[in-house]
């Protein structure tokens, strides 16, 4: 059990770990391969470039995969965490799809990005609602200022989003909870060093991660199996 108190604030980063449970396939890391592409093949600024019709290819299959999906208890637990301690509460999601959203949270931040947004490749124009799909023969949609449209998702090489929000968050945390992230994608692999010595730290997921020995306690076991019972409020 992870005892909560009235007292504390506590920092939950999850990670594609918790969608796998809901049946979306993880493309980071070692062996994400996409059709005969490596992710970071059509996951980069330099694919845009060269060809913006493969990119929104893939993402428009991530679309219709995400869309299909449905949070499982581990989000919902999560959700349930958020209404009990509210303002308490931060979530911070490496992933880019909506299970977080529809399991009711509402004090998240994506630092990746979100697969349902696009944004223009030009101007400053805010990210906006977008779950269109965009495939040959269709043509990439433009912006009025002539910019093209493209994912609002965090590329390979681009810098994460909402990062001085986040790394204030952590700095009045005193619990850390990260859950299903493997631990190897950078910033979010350091995030618990921050609070090393001073506050608790947990992982929650089925296989170690790579930075296990950050962590005060590791629960090896699917989220959606351990989260609904985990929490204790003092
Ligand atoms: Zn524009």
């Amino acid at each position: 059990m992870i005892e909560i108190s009235e007292q504390d604030r506590v920092f939950i980063l999850t990670g594609a770990g918790i969608s796998a449970e809901s049946g979306l396939p993880t493309f980071r890391g070692a062996g994400g391969l996409w059709r005969s592409y490596r992710v970071e093949e059509v996951a980069s600024p330099r694919a845009w470039q060269h060809d913006p019709r493969l990119v929104w290819e893939f993402y428009s299959m991530r679309r219709r995969v995400a869309a299909a999906a449905k949070p499982n208890p581990g989000h919902l637990a999560l959700a349930q965490l958020e209404r009990t301690l509210q303002e308490r509460l931060f979530l911070c999601t490496q992933n880019v799809d909506s299970l977080h959203e529809q399991a009711g949270s509402r004090r998240l931040v994506h630092m990746h990005g979100e697969l349902f947004k696009s944004r223009c490749d030009r101007c400053d124009r805010r990210p906006f609602y977008d779950a269109e799909t965009y495939e040959p023969p269709a043509d990439i949609p433009r912006c009025h200022c002539g910019g093209q449209i493209r994912p609002h998702i965090c590329w390979f090489g681009e810098v994460p989003y909402h990062l001085d929000r986040i790394f204030e968050v952590l700095a009045q945390a005193t619990l850390f909870i990260a859950v299903g992230t493997a631990g190897v994608v950078e910033p979010a692999a350091s995030f618990v060093t921050h609070l090393s010595g001073r506050a608790p730290s947990y992982y929650v997921g089925p296989e170690e991660p790579a930075n296990a020995s950050a962590f005060t306690k590791c629960f090896l076991a699917k989220s959606g199996e351990l989260l609904p019972a985990l929490f204790h409020r003092l």
